[in-house]
């Protein structure tokens, strides 16, 4: 049932078999067509004799470690071929190409078939970072040989723009299996992203003003880190040297950056941490990754990496079909970003349901299906406008939560009930849908089925609109919108769909 328009939306399942009260919303560059075929066909005007090398350590480059190498069909040629060490860090990567110009399909996992869609760049999502580094290099490996299978010129490791890793790593045996795996004798290290306030200055991880350790992620309850020093870092996780290249160097441009990589190179240094302050530095360091068949970074290097295949900034490398459907919310982050976005839908009027992991808990005892009651909550509201679901909770209520259930069994439960909800919302026409958390994010896709996204128009830094196919939604697909728990401004879950329409 529907509450008055001016009430505040947000209400529990639990207090109504019919489940909740809500409130009505307060208020409502060159694309290339053709399939593969013209892929192909586009891709042979390109100067490839300018890095020719390059190509042939990507397609040669044999497997090392993990399983044999596995048959891949090639649809043509890829620019980047990128590996990510977690899902909404793909996202946060393919949408810096997206806006730097490139076509880019994002892979849930490594894909079992070749690549379908037609596009300058791919990003393997994996969860590989925090696996035992065993598991963390099969998985890369297997990523890397798919998309040399795609074509791949130039491989692109992504991991956190906190470098967030353990003692051992895993940011350090990746990047020196795919290094072995590629033949490559250098690479460079930086997670820095100015756009999200991630500087590196003589290699010292700043996160805003204060250095990495003093950032609140010193207490990460899986990888804390505790030295902002990356050299000392990822030389701590790495058999190979490693050096730097400061910001004096990077200042100067492509020629002194590759100058100091030969000098590098000559000590014997096979992973270079590299510094910048701004995106101009990257931009700077772009052009002196040229041809260097493994990069490794966090998402902010990918900004200086389109031109170097020609492409420039397009607003049709974001085309997406056009939207249509109706359109809805899941949330399952608890961070302070995605409890204020919470806060602002409810405050703003629009109908939201709150799930209580403990109601569900004991629903599920019970043989009640709380899936099944959200959704009616949610089918009468959806036409008026989009709809909220969301578990996010203050870290005390969510500690409650935990101290009941355990943390793993409460945060499997609240993913699988939400991606339930996710999937039964898609089966009631919603065809725009925004998902907060990682985790969460990572819950729904897979409930819906998904194994590829085309990447869209970015809403907010990190966060872009995707289209993906999906059984659930047979004819057209849908759009999606995967926000990591810290993105996004407060009124992120409104503005999203504007950002659409
Ligand atoms: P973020 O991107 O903010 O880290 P995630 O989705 O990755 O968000 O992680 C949030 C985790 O917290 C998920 O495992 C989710 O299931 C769990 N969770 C969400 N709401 C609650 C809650 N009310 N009580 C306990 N755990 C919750």
């Amino acid at each position: 049932m529907s509450a008055e328009p001016s009430e505040p939306a947000a209400k529990s399942l639990e207090n109504s078999s019919a489940p909740v009260r809500a409130a009505e919303p307060a208020s409502p560059g060159r694309r290339r067509s053709s399939p593969l075929g013209g892929q192909e066909a586009t891709r042979s005007e390109r100067p490839w004799g300018q890095h020719s090398w390059l190509c042939q350590t990507a397609g040669a480059a044999a497997p090392s470690g993990g399983s044999e190498p596995h048959e891949v069909g090639s649809v043509g040629a890829l620019f980047l071929g990128c590996i990510a060490d977690d899902f909404t860090g793909a996202t946060d990567l393919a949408n810096n190409l997206v806006r730097a110009g490139m076509r880019v399909v994002q892979a849930i996992g490594v894909p079992a078939q070749p690549l379908q869609a037609d596009a300058d760049a791919v990003v393997v999502a994996l969860k590989s970072r925090t696996l035992p580094a065993g598991e963390a290099i099969a998985q890369s490996l297997a990523a890397l040989r798919w998309l040399q299978g795609q074509g791949a010129q130039q491989i692109y490791f992504k991991y956190c723009s906190t470098f967030d890793s353990t003692a051992q790593g895993n940011i350090g045996p990746v990047a020196e299996a795919l290094m072995e795996a590629l033949g490559a004798d250098f690479t460079i290290a930086t997670p820095a992203f100015p756009d999200n306030q991630r500087t590196v200055f003589k290699g010292h991880l700043f996160v805003g003003d204060v250095l990495l350790n003093e950032s609140g992620m010193q207490n990460h309850p899986l990888t804390p880190m505790l030295d902002a020093n990356l050299v000392r870092v990822l030389q701590g996780q790495c058999r190979r040297k490693v050096g730097l290249i400061d910001q004096q160097v990077v200042a100067q441009g492509e020629a002194a950056i590759r100058e100091r990589i030969e000098h590098l190179r000559a000590e014997g240094v096979g992973l270079a941490v590299v510094d910048a302050i701004s995106n101009d530095d990257l931009m700077r360091l772009g052009p002196a990754l040229k041809g260097m068949p493994l990069v490794t970074a966090g998402s902010g290097v990918a900004i200086g990496l389109p031109a170097n295949f020609g492409i420039a900034p397009s607003s049709s490398a974001s085309e997406l079909p056009a939207a249509s459907g109706l359109r809805a919310v899941v949330s399952g982050s608890c961070s302070l970003a995605t409890n204020r976005q919470v806060q602002a839908f409810v405050q703003a009027g629009c109908p939201a349901l709150e799930i209580d992991p403990l109601q569900m808990a004991a629903w599920q005892a019970a043989g009640v299906d709380g899936v099944a009651r959200a959704l009616a909550w949610a089918e009468p509201l959806l036409a008026h406008g989009p709809v909220l679901v969301y578990s996010s909770a203050e870290p005390a209520a969510v500690k409650a939560v935990q101290a009941q259930l355990g943390v793993e069994a409460a945060g499997a439960m609240v993913e699988n009930t939400l991606a339930a909800i996710a999937r039964g919302l898609v089966a009631l026409g919603v065809r725009q849908l925004v998902v907060a958390g990682g985790e969460t994010s990572g819950a729904c896709v897979q409930a819906l089925g998904i194994t590829q996204m085309k990447i869209g128009p970015q809403i907010d830094t990190g966060v872009p609109w995707c289209h993906a196919q999906s059984d659930a939604a047979p004819q057209g697909g849908l759009h999606l919108a995967l926000k990591s728990g810290n993105f996004g401004t407060d009124d992120f879950f409104s503005k999203a769909f504007l950002n659409l329409a």
